[in-house]
C-alpha cells in the first residue's frame, strides 16, 4: 500500500515545502503503509533535508526523456536522483491536458526513469466524455499499452500505476469504490498480459481522484486498489494523515 501526495504547483518555496514536509512527518508518525510526497522541483532540496531519516519518501511531478540537453526549462532524472528522489510522476492528465503529453512521451520518459533508477508513477484514466460514451477502458487500456508495453521492469516494486478518472480530480466527486475496483481489475489484468503474473499481478495500482480521509477506506479496501495518489488533500499533514491512516486500517 503506498499513499502518494502530489502537491502540484504549490507549496513550491523551500520554506513552504520544509513546512509541509515537516508536518507531514509529525502527522504520519511511523507508519505502517509507504508514504511519499512528490513537491515541485523548487521544494525538492528543502524537502529531501526535511525527510532525512524520516519514514517518507520523496518524489517528482515530471522529468525530461534525456539525460541532459539543450531542452530550457526542463529537469533529467539523474538530477531528481540527487535530492534522493524514489518516485516521479509521469503523464499526469494536467500534463497531458495542459503540455501536450503523449502516450509515447510518457512511454519514453518511463524508459528513463528505470535506467536513472526511479519508480515511475504512471497516470492513465479517461475523460468524463470517454467514459459516458463507453470508451473507458479502451482509453486506459491504450494508455497502459503504449506507455509500458516492453518496459524492463524486472521487479514489480520499480513500476507504480495511478488510475486517475480525470472527471474526479479536483473535482470533490470521487469515483465510487466499485466503480474505481472495476477499471483497477482491468488495469491489473492488462499488467498481467503484458508483463506476466509476478510482475503484472503485484505491480501497485494507485486511485486517484478527489480521495479524502471520509472517503479513502471504501476505496483501499477494494483488492485491486493498492494506494492512493493524493492532491488537494496532501496539502495538509493532517487530511494527508487521516488517508494515510485509513490505508493502514485496510492492510
Ligand atoms: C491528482 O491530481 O493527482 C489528484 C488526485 O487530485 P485531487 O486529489 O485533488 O483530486
Amino acid at each position: 500500500m503506498l499513499i502518494a501526495g502530489n502537491w502540484k504547483m504549490h507549496k513550491a518555496a523551500p520554506d513552504e515545502a520544509r513546512a509541509l514536509s515537516e508536518s507531514v512527518v509529525d502527522a504520519v508518525g511511523a507508519p505502517e503503509v509507504q508514504v511519499a510526497v512528490c513537491p515541485p522541483f523548487t521544494g525538492l532540496a528543502a524537502a529531501a533535508e526535511a525527510l532525512d531519516g524520516a519514514p517518507v519518501h520523496l518524489g517528482a511531478q515530471n522529468m525530461h526523456a534525456e539525460g541532459e540537453g539543450a531542452f530550457t526549462g526542463e529537469v533529467p532524472a539523474g538530477a531528481l536522483r540527487a535530492y534522493d528522489c524514489r518516485y516521479v510522476i509521469l503523464g499526469h492528465s494536467e500534463r497531458r491536458a495542459y503540455y501536450g503529453e503523449t502516450d509515447d512521451d510518457v512511454a519514453e520518459k518511463a524508459r528513463q526513469a528505470l535506467r536513472r533508477e526511479l519508480v515511475p508513477i504512471v497516470c492513465v484514466g479517461e475523460s468524463l466524455e470517454e467514459r459516458r460514451d463507453g470508451r473507458a477502458q479502451d482509453v486506459v487500456a491504450r494508455q497502459v499499452q503504449t506507455a509500458l508495453d516492453g518496459l524492463p521492469i524486472g521487479d514489480p516494486s520499480r513500476l507504480v500505476v495511478a488510475y486517475e478518472p480525470i472527471w474526479a480530480i479536483g473535482t470533490g466527486e470521487s469515483a465510487e469504490p466499485e466503480q474505481a475496483q472495476e477499471m483497477h481489475a482491468f488495469i491489473r489484468e492488462t499488467l498481467i498480459e503484458q508483463h506476466g503474473e509476478s510482475v503484472g499481478g503485484a505491480v501497485q495500482i494507485l486511485y486517484g481522484g478527489s480521495m479524502k480521509p471520509h472517503n479513502a477506506e471504501a476505496l483501499l479496501a477494494q483488492p485491486d486498489i493498492n494506494g492512493g495518489l493524493i492532491g488537494s488533500a496532501s496539502l495538509e499533514g493532517e487530511s494527508f494523515a487521516g488517508i494515510v491512516e485509513a490505508g493502514e486500517q485496510v492492510t
